[in-house]
């Protein structure tokens, strides 16, 4: 089973990926949570880059490097976990790209997926769930949080406001692999919708 969380940046997927890996190593499962960018030796290597030299980068390129990263992390971690039947839980995957690259810096989205599948080749998510917030919302978390002034200050409110619509288009022309959430509801909340989903793709 693989489950990817994906969502902007503040809105609690890291929370959400570790409750659901708690709940899910209770269950007796074997769990492998995993993140892009990063999530092996080269992909953190290649995760300085893109964070390091964020808008630096020509659109192109940071396009490439998140989709080497993910050609890497997926031959090496995920796809060897999901052979020995364990589940797989990862924070970002190929629709951040999408939204990121895509809307974000403003390459065409089929093509960005289409490199991500090439990359992975062709390896989709049985669930991903999208973590959904505005912008101020998931700004005031970070700082609440004390995270990097770098990580929402580098782009503006627009960008990130064309990465959220373009996840919720992603989510509403693949409704079946998607569960969408309102990210502003109680952890505990989500994480039982979140449960509740995965206890009927285990039981499926
Ligand atoms: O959520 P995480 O800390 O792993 O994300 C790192 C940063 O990389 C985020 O700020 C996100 O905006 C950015 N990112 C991106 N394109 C991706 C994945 C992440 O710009 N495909």
């Amino acid at each position: 089973l693989f489950v990817t969380f994906e969502g902007g940046d503040g809105v609690g997927k890291s929370t959400q990926a570790r409750l659901l890996e708690e709940w899910l190593v209770d269950a007796g499962r074997t769990v492998v949570r995993t993140r892009e960018p990063g999530g092996t030796e080269v992909g953190n290597l290649i995760r300085d880059i893109v964070l390091h030299h964020r808008g630096e980068v020509a659109p192109r390129a940071e396009a490439l490097l998140y989709a080497a990263d993910r050609a890497h992390h997926i031959a090496s971690v995920v796809r060897p976990a999901l052979a020995r039947g364990e589940v797989v839980i990862q924070d970002r995957y190929l629709d951040s790209s999408v939204a990121y690259q895509g809307a974000g810096r403003v390459l065409d989205a089929t093509e960005v997926r289409d490199l991500s599948l090439w990359a992975t080749e062709g390896l989709l998510p049985d669930l991903t769930v999208l973590l959904d917030l505005d912008h101020d919302a998931a700004r005031l978390r970070l700082d609440a949080d004390d995270k990097p002034f770098d990580r929402l200050e580098a782009e503006k409110a627009e960008f990130h406001e064309r990465v959220r619509e373009a996840f919720l288009a992603l989510a509403a022309a693949e409704p079946e692999r998607f569960l969408v959430l309102d990210a502003s509801r109680a952890p505990e909340d989500l994480a039982a919708a979140v449960r509740d989903r995965i206890e009927t793709l285990l039981t499926s």
